[in-house]
This record gives structure tokens, sequence and C-alpha cells, in this order.
């Protein structure tokens, strides 16, 4: 086990967004989340890398008690993430965007940056060797000298993995990664996860896309207005009265 999560709770004045989680990640595995809209996956998410501090409950990696500490410290034991929505800058290439993406994760201090001291330039050709690295792994090294607008939806989805790799994470946590996208290029992105897990990288996702994540998912927790209200594997899933009565709406 990676992570856990004990009685995990995030409460929005008289909401409770998630309510008492206990939860898991498997390492080396794909963990999902799935549950209908609103149901506090994405909340769950930001609780687990810091960015909502919970209103009770804990956090652990590797053992370690990791609740209320800030998203930075999360992020350097190896916890990486892709948001929903991602922001490139349009007019610079998709290289750039890694290298870009890359320092401000990274950066040395200011003095650094604008003295460009010896150490800068090491750090600079570091980043760029890592970009490199990265969006070959992500298959883009074909589009890497084009304008990150000029690329495809689905080419800007791998871009989002190739910065969430470059820190070279021992878990990555994806928010709705293949939304709109077409059922081909999920496909694509699904193999790109499986190829991330056989690298040894541990995969949290919140995906939409049931058959995909039937296919995909070693394993599976189902929210609902907040609460775990299923854990297992696809076929106890699918099988499980009060999964289906959530997705109907029952
Ligand atoms: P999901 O990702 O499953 O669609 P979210 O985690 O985004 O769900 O949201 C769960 C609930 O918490 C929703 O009712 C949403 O409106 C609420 N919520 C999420 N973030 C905030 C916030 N920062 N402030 C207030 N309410 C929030
Ligand atoms: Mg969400």
């Amino acid at each position: 086990m990676l992570m856990e999560t004990k009685k995990l709770t995030k409460r929005f004045g008289g909401l409770t967004a998630v309510n008492d989680v206990d939860f898991t990640i498997e390492k080396g595995k794909i963990n999902a989340i799935i549950g209908p809209n609103g149901a506090g996956k994405s909340t769950f998410f930001n609780l687990l890398s810091g960015t909502y501090i919970p209103s009770e409950g804990q956090v652990f990696y590797k053992g370690q008690d990791i609740t209320k500490r800030p998203p930075d410290k999360i992020a350097r034991l190896g916890v990486a993430r892709t948001f929903q929505t991602n922001h490139l800058f349009e007019e610079s290439t998709v290289l750039d965007n890694v290298i870009v993406g890359h320092r401000l994760r990274t950066s040395s201090n200011l003095w650094d940056a604008v003295f460009r001291t010896r150490r800068f330039k090491f750090e600079e050709k570091k980043c760029r060797d890592k970009a490199m690295e990265v969006l070959d792994f992500v298959e883009l090294t074909h589009v890497m000298d084009e304008p990150a607008g000029s690329i495809t939806q689905e080419e800007k989805k791998r871009v989002a993995f190739a910065l969430a790799l470059a820190t070279d994470p021992e878990v990555v946590f994806l928010d709705e990664p293949t939304a709109g996208i077409n059922p081909g290029e999920t496909e694509g992105l699904a193999s790109l996860m499986e190829k991330m897990v056989q690298r040894g990288i541990t995969v949290c996702l919140i995906e939409h896309k049931m058959k995909m994540i039937m296919k995909l998912a070693d394993k599976i927790m189902v929210l609902n207005y907040g609460e775990k209200i299923a854990e297992g594997t696809s076929e106890e899933i699918m099988n499980n009265q009060a999964v289906i009565e959530a997705y109907l709406g029952g």
C-alpha cells in the first residue's frame, strides 16, 4: 500500500463533500475512483495532494502521516497530479511548455534565474533532457517543436501527463484524463496509463467512462454524495446493488 486515508472528511460550510472515507492506493496498480457528478471525487484528490486541508481524518503516504502538509511538500514526496483543465502557453512549443512547467515545479531561487548562474544553466540542461525524455514516453516527440496551440486535444492531454511525469513521481493522480476526446483516443491514453504502471508508477484516476475503467482498473472505489458506497474489482462493482442504484439515480 502506497497511500491511505482514514475517515477523511471535507466540509464546505454546511455541505459535506467527502464523508468519512477510508481508502488505500495500492502500489504499482491502477486505482480508480468513480461516481456521479458532484460525488466528491475531485475534492478527494485535492485532499490527497494537499490542495485542501481535511476537516477531519488523516492521509498517510508510505505509513507517514502527511495530513495538513502543503501541496509542494507532498509533491516532493513523489506525488504528482494533472488537473481537469490544463493550461498551456499556446504560442510556445510543446517542448518549451514542458520545460517551463517542469522548471516552475523544481526551480532554484530567483537569484540563480536572474543572473543565470552556473547552477541555473546546469538545471536548465537537466530540465531540457527530462522534458525530451517524458515527451518521448508519452509519444509526442514528433510535435515537440510545434506551438502547443496547434496540437490536438488528445495530444494536449499527453502533455499534461508529461508534465506530471517530469517530476519522477511515485504516484500520479489523473482527474478525468480522457474527458472530451473520442473512443479511439481514449484507448490510446488507456495504453499510456498501462505503460506508466509497467514503468513502476502507481496510477490513481478519476474517470467517467465506465467501459474503459472496468477494463483498466485493478481496483475501484465508488463515491456518492461524498460517501464510499462500494469498493472492489470491476466485477464486484458492476454487480453491486448500491452502485447500480446510484447510477440509475435511484
Ligand atoms: P466531483 O469531482 O465528484 O464531480 P467535486 O469534488 O468537484 O465532485 O464536488 C463535490 C461537492 O463539493 C459539490 O457539491 C461541489 O459543489 C462542492 N465543492 C467542491 N469544491 C468546493 C469549494 N471549493 N467550495 C465549496 N464547495 C465545493
Ligand atoms: Mg470532478
